[in-house]
């Protein structure tokens, strides 16, 4: 299966997307991950990519197609992927579906996590990430131990981006640049959208009913 979780920042995308990677073995590529940890390492993209990131910006197509079209040709995506954060503009998704053609593969389904802002803004402003890839709710999904990661008991921080102004950016950017994916892939028939407003475990049983039917193709 040849999945992409398509929805607002904070949705969940992330959280269901462990979970669908888990369930179905399929790879997570999540180009927000990859971008954080290109600015870790310090490298040239990763130059390019901070200052966007942290005012809650896009970070340019052409970086951002470059890199998926990489990790695509990847032999670990040849059964199926799970695409998460990309493709976030029209240009991206054009670009993923040349890509996809080039290598006689296509998308299966879009999954459109609805959530309304209030929420947004509550989860946004309360996720807590681990430096080894865990993300938590300090409310929705507490760790066990106050800021102290569960899996490998480091210290817990808040992302740049999760701070109020960057918030607010990230929602009016999202509502102008990826917004218009919905219809996009509404009229190529592959996009189902779920109610995201439900507990994490809720989302992830609509999720696998939804999976069900493209795995009995
Ligand atoms: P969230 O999970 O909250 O939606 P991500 O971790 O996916 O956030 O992305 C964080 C930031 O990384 C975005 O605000 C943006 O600056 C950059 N980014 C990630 N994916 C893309 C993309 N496909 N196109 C442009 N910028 C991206
Ligand atoms: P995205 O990748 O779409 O930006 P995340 O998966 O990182 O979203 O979730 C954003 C924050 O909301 C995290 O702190 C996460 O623990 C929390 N969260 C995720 N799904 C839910 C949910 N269904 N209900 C409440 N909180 C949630
Ligand atoms: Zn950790």
């Amino acid at each position: 299966m040849n999945i992409v979780l398509l929805g607002p920042p904070g949705a969940g995308k992330g959280t269901q997307a462990k979970k669908i990677q888990e369930y179905y073995s399929l790879p997570h590529i999540s180009t927000g991950d990859m971008l954080r940890e290109n600015i870790n390492n310090n490298t040239s993209l990763g130059v390019k990519a901070k200052s966007y990131m942290s005012r809650g910006e896009l970070v340019p197509d052409e970086l951002l197609i470059t890199i998926i079209k990489d990790r695509l040709s990847r032999k670990d995506c040849s059964a199926g992927f799970l695409l998460d954060g990309y493709p976030r503009t029209i240009p991206q998704a054009d670009a993923l579906q040349m890509i996809l053609t080039e290598s006689s593969r296509k998308l299966d389904a879009v999954l459109n996590i609805s959530v309304n802002d209030e929420e947004l803004i509550k989860r946004l402003s309360g996720r807590r990430m681990c430096a080894c890839g865990a993300s938590y709710h300090m409310v929705f999904n507490p760790p066990k131990d106050d800021e102290i990661c569960d899996l490998c008991k480091g210290k817990l921080y808040q992302r740049d981006d999760d701070k109020p102004d960057a918030i607010r950016n990230r929602l009016i950017v999202y509502k102008k640049q990826t917004k218009p994916l919905i219809e996009y892939y509404k009229k190529k028939s592959i996009l189902r959208t779920l109610n995201g407003g439900k507990d994490i475990s809720g989302i992830f049983e609509e999720v696998k009913q939804i999976l069900e039917e493209y795995e009995k193709l």
